[in-house]
C-alpha cells in the first residue's frame, strides 16, 4: 500500500530524514514512535505530500506520490490528521464534516453540501459513529478536546480515505481519552480495512492499538517490529 524508498528530507543543513525504506501493507496499523525531533512528522507531512523528498520516492498503491496529480483523487487514497486538528471552530460541527468530504478548504461548498441530502446523511452517519450524534449544530470551539479530536476523526471517517495518517492524535488529551481515541481510531480503520500510520509519543498505546512499532531515531529506524515482540523497555 505504501512504499517508502530511500527518502531523504533537509531542513537547510539539517537531515530530518536519511535514506528511510519501509513497506506498509494495506491494513496494517502503524505506530510510528520516537524522540522528538526523529523525523515523525517530517515523514507523516511527506506521506501527506505537504512536504516533497529531497531524494527517494514515495509510492502509494504501487503509483508514485507524484504522479496523484489531482488533490481530490490523492485525498480519497490518503487522509491526515494533524496536531492542530484543522477545525474551524466558528462553525458547526456537522459543517467540518463536511468540508472533509471535499477535501478542500471550501467553506461555501460545505455549506452548498448541506443542501445534497445524501452527504448530509453521511456526515451525521460518520458523527454518530464517534459519539456526538447530539453536537451536530454546536459550534466546534465549544467543544472539549477530546470532542475535537473526535470531530477530525469523523471528518476523515466521511472522506473514507485508505490510508489514515495521524500526527499525535491524541499528544493534547487525557489517558482516558486518549485511549478513546485509539481505540476508536484503530477499531474503525480494522472494519474498513484501512492502513493507519500514527506517530505517538506512548510505546504502551502503541503496543495495545497498532499491529507493528517503526521506531525512529535521528531521521533513521531504530527498529521496526511487530507490537508483540516490542518490550516495555524499547
Ligand atoms: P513534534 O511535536 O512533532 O515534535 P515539533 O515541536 O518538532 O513537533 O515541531 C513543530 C513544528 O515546528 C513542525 O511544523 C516543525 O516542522 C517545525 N519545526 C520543528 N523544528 C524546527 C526547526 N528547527 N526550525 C524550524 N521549524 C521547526
Ligand atoms: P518529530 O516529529 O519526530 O519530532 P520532526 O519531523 O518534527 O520530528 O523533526 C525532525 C528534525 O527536523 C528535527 O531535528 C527538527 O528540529 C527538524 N525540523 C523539522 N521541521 C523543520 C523546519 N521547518 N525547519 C528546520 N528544521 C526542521
Amino acid at each position: 500500500m505504501i512504499e517508502v524508498n530511500s527518502i531523504e528530507k533537509r531542513y537547510e543543513r539539517k537531515i530530518a530524514l536519511s535514506s528511510l525504506s519501509f513497506v506498509v501493507k494495506k491494513g496494517e496499523l502503524v505506530a510510528l514512535i520516537g524522540p522528538s525531533g526523529a523525523g515523525k512528522t517530517t515523514l507523516l507531512n511527506l506521506l501527506a505530500s505537504l512536504l516533497e523528498p529531497d531524494s527517494g520516492e514515495l509510492k502509494v498503491d504501487g503509483k508514485p506520490l507524484s504522479q496523484y496529480a489531482d488533490r481530490r483523487q490523492r485525498a480519497r487514497k490518503i487522509g491526515l490528521i494533524r496536531q492542530q486538528f484543522d477545525l474551524v471552530g466558528q462553525l458547526a460541527v456537522i459543517h467540518n464534516v463536511l468540508a472533509g468530504r471535499l477535501a478542500e478548504w471550501s467553506l461555501l461548498k460545505s455549506f452548498a453540501s448541506l443542501f445534497i441530502p445524501q452527504e448530509k446523511d453521511k456526515a451525521v452517519d460518520a458523527l454518530k459513529r464517534v459519539g456526538l450524534e447530539d453536537k451536530l449544530y454546536e459550534r466546534t470551539s465549544n467543544l472539549s478536546g477530546g470532542e475535537q479530536q473526535r470531530v477530525a476523526l469523523a471528518r476523515l471517517l466521511m472522506q473514507k480515505p485508505e490510508v489514515i495518517l495521524a500526527d499525535e492524535p491524541v499528544a493534547s488529551l487525557d489517558p482516558a481519552r486518549s485511549e478513546d481515541i485509539l481505540a476508536m481510531l484503530t477499531g474503525l480503520a480494522k472494519q474498513e480495512n484501512q492502513t493507519v500510520v500514527a506517530s505517538l509519543h506512548s510505546v504502551e498505546y502503541a503496543r495495545k492499538y497498532f499491529t507493528r512499532l517503526i521506531a525512529l531515531k535521528n531521521g533513521d529506524i531504530f527498529f521496526d517490529l511487530p507490537s508483540h515482540q516490542v518490550t516495555e523497555q524499547q
